[in-house]
């Protein structure tokens, strides 16, 4: 991409009602807009982040038979009345409105009793057990607070998928799936190192539900750790929670996080209240097993904003960084940079290319604050000795490389 083709610009200071780090970082770096507090618009540079962010969750979620679907935004009140939920006084971030014809409608923040309707008309006998259905969407929530950046939005995007057993043995199992295919997700998105799954508080059917959360000094919630970070667990239920593991919660300490995941099994429960069955090997009429998978999409994009950043801007993971190279071209050598850009793109790396009429150090400044992973500069000089410099926004490092080797070594530093 062409920066000249691309409408975003860099702000130097960040607006002054933003208080979160990260809304404020993604919007002088051009990722998101500000549309209200709480309400973000993301930039074509701000999509391409969610959309790796996505593809990961994608990818880790079709490998365990996860099927993609999209739900709509827009709910019946029936949907929700049958098990409570449509009552402000029981869910108290409803977005509500009226159809023209006066009939109310709410805005989903959940999709639980929605796919539970949905997946009535398909699976009816044991033959269609189990299923795993998932989905991207963006969730509604009037939450009271929003001072957290995109870490806590009204309006956000969620992964959230649903799996339905016959029997809780084979829930129990794929739960546990679930759960490894959720490390690796944060693993590929590079905060895996600080990513834990812990025990919180659970539903009715389950005593503990299980949180993934990292740790991050704009999170919400406090975990409780041990030295080598091998129990984690939610401060909600301390006492509960080390009692039924064993261990003297005073060998624990707390760390400031951020939920980035939670998963929890409904067992039964939910489905014995929507009347949610299925016809067992007998003829027989018997509740689903169910339980429900999330991750925070956006609220991701922000733990790593946040996470990942120093005094110059942001430092992506080559993973998720919306490009993998910055190129400047420094003087009038607009033709081999041309080439140079045509040649990695060609090799299936993501350039951003600046080709606006400004300063190089406009231009540096500009790749450090968007945290793009590799800056490539090309000048006269390093073309007079056939190289290009290749700068490494993490660690700062600068080599020079043979303009020959230039896109095989970026292949292999991002692992392409
Ligand atoms: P929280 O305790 O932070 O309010 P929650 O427990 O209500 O979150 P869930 O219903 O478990 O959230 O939603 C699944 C995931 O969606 C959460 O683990 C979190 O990562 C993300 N999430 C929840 N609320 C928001 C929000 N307002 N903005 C962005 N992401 C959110
Ligand atoms: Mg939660």
């Amino acid at each position: 991409m062409r920066r000249t083709n691309l409408f975003i610009k860099t702000l130097k200071n960040a607006p002054a009602d933003e208080q979160a780090k990260n809304a404020q970082l993604l919007i002088r770096a051009g990722y998101v807009y500000k549309v209200m507090a709480g309400v973000y618009a993301y930039t074509p540079l701000g999509i391409r982040v969610v959309e790796k962010i996505k593809q990961i969750v994608r990818e880790e979620m079709n490998a365990i038979n996860g099927c993609e679907l999209i739900m709509s935004a827009l709910q019946r009140p029936d949907t929700w009345t049958g098990t409570g939920r449509w009552d402000d006084d029981v869910v108290d971030v409803w977005f509500k409105t009226h159809l023209k014809d006066g009939h109310e409608v709410g805005l989903a923040w959940s999709h639980e009793e929605a796919i539970i309707e949905m997946l009535k008309q398909h699976v009816n006998s044991y033959k269609d057990l189990p299923q795993s259905v998932y989905q991207f969407q963006t969730k509604f929530r009037n939450e009271l607070r929003s001072k957290s950046g995109v870490m806590r939005g009204r309006e956000f995007v969620m992964k959230d998928m649903y799996s339905v057993h016959a029997t809780q043995e084979d829930m129990d199992k794929y739960y546990d799936t679930v759960i490894e295919a959720y490390k690796r997700v944060f693993d590929r998105l590079g905060i895996g190192n600080k990513t834990f799954v812990t025990f919180a508080s659970g539903g009715a059917f389950t005593k503990f539900s299980h949180e993934f959360q990292t740790i991050c000094e704009a999170g919400e919630d406090t975990l409780y750790t041990d030295e080598e970070n091998t129990v984690a667990v939610n401060e909600e239920v301390l006492d509960d929670a080390t009692q039924e593991i064993g261990i003297d919660k005073s060998t624990l300490k707390p760390v400031v996080s951020a939920e980035v995941g939670n998963i929890f099994k409904f067992g039964t429960e939910k489905s014995e209240s929507m009347g949610f069955t299925y016809t067992d090997k007998d003829g027989m009429q018997k509740p689903i097993f169910l339980a429900s998978y999330g991750i925070g999409v956006t609220r991701v994009m922000g733990v790593i904003a946040e996470m990942m950043s120093d005094e110059k801007g942001l430092v992506w993971h080559s993973n998720v960084a919306p490009y993998h190279v910055y190129l400047v071209a420094i003087g009038d050598i607009s033709e081999h940079a041309d080439m140079l850009y045509k040649e990695l793109e060609s090799n299936g790396i993501e350039v951003l290319y600046d080709d606006r009429d400004e300063r190089p150090g406009t231009k540096f400044a500009d790749a450090e604050l968007m945290g793009i992973p590799i800056r490539l500069v090309l000048s006269q000089r390093t073309l007079d000795e056939n190289n290009a410099e290749i700068t490494y926004r993490q660690t700062g490092e600068t080599t020079t490389v043979n303009l020959e080797e230039v896109a095989t070594q970026i292949k292999d530093k991002i692992q392409l």
